[in-house]
């Protein structure tokens, strides 16, 4: 019987294995095919100042909606286009979308755009950076660049050095999924990022439990007196709102203040008087 059982396993394990293979190979083909066809879509995430509400930022976010298998998420799709040599274009084509947006925002609202460290493989991403804000006609200081750690975990120094070239633009530098990832405090000293984005994993339970709270705490602490902003993502209660704000986290993202949403609807949200009712949160 027992040795039935392990058939069986194996058998589904291998079935399994072919239908995610199947899938992957359909996805590969169908975002060479979406790409072309331009039917990806950007997203806008708010990101408040957590003393006043108000909109301070937006984050773009892909969307792509498959006509039959719905919307699939970038945290898919986004591996594929890096491995299938896409992200250069996909990438191109979030920063112009991103910054064409942007430049219909209030002049106090910043565009955060993510960066995979494949793109920074690809070239001409500083030139493509450049162009695009003059074209735009933003500001470089709207612009906000998203990153994470792994970019820097086997950077040789083209990396570096571009980031600094992008940086003297006066683009800003975002640290995405903070404390996530190998070992975050070297990468503190080696490079001065404006802002520092806690990642939701510690934020989610930080009502409950103290380890999380006493983390989260620690890191505002470091960041204020490195002299980088902090922004809390992930945050879907007024309770983790309340507290990132006691506890002097500069900016909040999340649910709460308000989902990715089309551009449209962001620019509604930022018309209305008050971006961010403070009555919702009940401290
Ligand atoms: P990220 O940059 O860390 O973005 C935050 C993710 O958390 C987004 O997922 C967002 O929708 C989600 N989120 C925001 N607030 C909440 C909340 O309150 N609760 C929960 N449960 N989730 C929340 P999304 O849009 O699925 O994006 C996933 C990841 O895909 C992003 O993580 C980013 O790494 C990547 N990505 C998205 N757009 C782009 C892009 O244009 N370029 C690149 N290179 N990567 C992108
Ligand atoms: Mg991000
Ligand atoms: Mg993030
Ligand atoms: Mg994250």
């Amino acid at each position: 019987r027992a040795k039935g059982d392990g058939r069986n396993r194996y058998r589904f394990f291998d079935t399994s294995l072919d239908a995610a293979a199947r899938r992957r190979n359909a996805l590969e083909q169908e975002l060479r095919a979406a790409v072309a066809a331009d039917a990806l879509s950007l997203h806008f995430q708010p990101l408040v100042d957590s003393r006043s509400g108000e909109i301070v930022c937006a984050e773009a976010l892909l969307r792509w909606n498959h006509p039959s298998l719905g919307s699939v998420s970038p945290a898919e799709f986004i591996p594929i286009a890096e491995d299938i040599g896409l992200i250069g274009r996909i990438g191109t084509w979030v920063i112009r979308k991103g910054c064409e947006t942007a430049t219909a925002w209030p002049e106090t609202v910043r565009l955060a755009v993510n960066l995979s460290p494949r793109q920074f493989g690809t070239p001409g991403l500083f030139t493509m950076i450049e162009s695009t804000l003059r074209e735009c006609g933003l500001p470089p200081r709207r612009l906000e660049l998203e990153v994470t750690e792994s970019l820097l975990l086997n950077s040789d120094s083209a990396v570096e050095s571009t980031l600094a070239a992008i940086k003297g633009l006066g683009v800003r530098i975002a640290l995405d999924d903070f404390g996530t990832g190998y070992s975050s405090l070297s990468y503190l000293r080696r490079y001065r990022f404006d802002k520092l984005k806690i990642d939701q994993s510690f934020i989610s339970d930080i009502e409950t439990n103290a380890d999380s709270r006493a983390i989260v705490d620690a890191v505002i602490r470091l960041g204020r007196d490195l002299g980088v902003s902090l922004a809390a993502e992930g945050v879907e209660t007024s309770g983790q709102y309340e507290l990132l704000r006691r506890l002097g986290c500069g900016e909040i993202q999340g649910y709460l203040v308000g989902k990715p949403m089309p551009a449209a609807e962001l620019e509604r949200l930022m018309d209305s008087h008050q971006a961010w009712d403070d009555d919702r949160i009940t401290a």
